[in-house]
């Protein structure tokens, strides 16, 4: 979201190589293995099996049992419904009783050194906190200089953390902080200009007027480089399904469903959702628009983020002391920036809101979250999963885990709730070829699992093990890999 918050963010260039995350480098980077395949990750050398498996491939809603998979060179050689006998010389991981599920991909996230507050040195070792939760591909949903340096040395296996997608700094008209601040068209086509001619993987749009999303598309068309991020209300859906921008967060999805009698014209989109008088919109909203709606998004081809969890928990559904204080997310964040965020709740739950924020009006914004989800993938529309952490109190992975149980309380299958964060997003970042199911050749980016996620979305988080380009990272590796970004989040904190 990065855009109610203290959590600010600046563009400050790299002294986080000085604090890498874990020490062992892969062997040979991305170019070297198959250049005909955009692979941002590295692989591992050698051999590796995994036995008497369960495999979800992610191809279909099914899981085949007792496999044995063979991966060489970080790439998966061999899928074979019997045990067998290993080959000689190669790494073997007893797999009984357990299910391996491709890596997962989360789709919207931020780090704290981007944070004006926190130094970058901790960037790196923030991504070993991501793959230390199955976080094997992650976009950073608005670039700094930093991400472009960690973008390539995780392709070479010298940062050891998910293949990064970034994104530009996000063009708007108020936050000068990693930003584009643009006032004019003109001045909103240099951004894309520069954006691209840095290497940017997209444009990011927050905050920004109907004129300059106009420009921004139409210049970032003439350079082939994709649109994603806010629809402000002053844009609206339907303009932003014209567009072909990816969209996040269902911005002004709810501006779209009011009654064409309704008094008002803005909802809870962007600062909408801050404003007491805007929740009174909530009153107004025809679910007869759903479907509709759901169905131009599907035929538009627009692909949707919705950032669900965070959205809920924290202006809807609400989180108690307790809970956000015994998450394994709550270690991760500084205190400084912590302290921020809880005062910000403490006002946002404030008695004076909620005479407007009702419980009723509450229940009504995530009721149409759920029913706007379930419609867009029942329509044949593309979701894809994304955290938008650090925000809100939430961590990386955790907060990845949440947002899968989201679609399934939207009325998802688990299998496509899980679809939404590997092949829909391989798909999307156009790198199905390479990963986002288990099939021969494609990359060994895999997550072992305790239990069935089929038949509990929530047994995503089980996770015994890892295995990133071919290299298996033991629970005990990955608990030290979260340890390091404690305490790397801690050390920048106070720098
Ligand atoms: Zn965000």
């Amino acid at each position: 979201m990065q855009r109610f918050c203290q959590n600010r963010l600046t563009v400050r260039v790299v002294a986080w190589m000085a604090v890498v995350a874990i020490s062992t480098p892969l062997v040979h980077p991305a170019v070297a293995q198959n250049s005909a395949i955009a692979s941002r990750g590295a692989f591992a050398s050698g051999r590796l099996v995994i036995t008497n498996v369960s495999v979800i491939p992610m191809t279909r809603d099914t899981v085949v049992p007792n496999a044995t998979v063979v991966i060489e060179n970080g790439r998966i050689a061999r899928i074979a419904r019997s045990a067998g006998t290993p080959p000689a010389g190669a790494t073997v991981i007893d797999g009984r009783g357990k299910y391996l599920i491709p890596g997962l991909a989360d789709m919207h996230v931020h780090l704290f050194a981007d944070n004006p507050a926190i130094h970058d040195s901790s960037g790196a070792a923030e991504l070993g906190v991501m793959l230390a939760a199955g976080v094997t591909t992650a976009r950073l949903m608005i670039g700094t200089p930093q991400h472009l340096e960690l973008r390539k040395e995780v392709a070479a296996g010298r940062v050891v953390g998910p293949q990064l997608w970034v994104a530009s700094p996000h063009i708007n008209n108020r936050d000068p902080d990693n930003a584009y601040l643009v006032k004019t068209e003109a001045e909103a086509r240099d951004a894309v200009r520069r954006a691209a001619g840095a290497g940017y993987d997209f444009i990011k749009i927050t905050f920004v007027t109907r004129p300059i999303y106009d420009a921004v598309i139409d210049e970032a068309r003439k350079h082939r480089i994709r649109v994603v991020g806010h629809v402000d209300p002053d844009v609206g859906v339907p303009r932003a399904l014209e567009g072909g921008a990816q969209l996040e967060h269902l911005d002004s999805y709810f501006e779209a469903l009011l009654a064409d009698d309704a008094p008002m014209k803005t909802s809870v989109t962007q600062y909408g959702v801050y404003q007491d008088s805007a929740w009174r919109s909530l009153d107004y909203l025809d679910d007869a628009k759903i479907a509709p709606l759901a169905g131009a998004t599907a035929r538009s081809g627009a692909v949707i983020g919705p950032t669900q969890n965070v959205f809920t928990t924290a202006f809807a559904i609400g989180e108690s002391d307790s809970t956000i204080h015994n998450r394994p997310d709550w270690t991760l964040w500084p205190a400084s920036l912590r302290d921020g965020y809880m005062r910000v709740r403490a006002r946002y739950w404030g008695p004076q809101s909620l005479q407007y924020r009702t419980e009723q009006r509450r229940a009504r914004f995530v009721d149409v979250r759920r029913k706007l989800i379930k419609a867009i993938h029942d329509s044949g529309g593309t979701i894809i999963a994304g955290s938008d952490t650090p925000e809100w109190l939430h961590a990386y992975g955790w907060g990845l885990h949440r947002e899968l149980q989201s679609y399934v309380a939207a009325g998802l299958r688990p299998f496509d709730a899980l679809r939404t964060a590997t092949g829909n997003s391989a798909r999307y970042l156009q790198t199905n070829p390479d990963w986002g199911t288990i099939e021969v050749g494609k990359r060994a980016d895999l997550v072992l699992l305790g239990a069935n996620p089929l038949a509990d979305i929530g047994n995503v988080a089980r996770i015994e093990a890892v295995i990133l380009g071919g290299r298996p990272l033991s629970r005990a590796e990955l608990d030290t890999m979260v340890t390091r970004g404690q305490q790397a989040v801690a050390a920048a904190a106070s720098r």
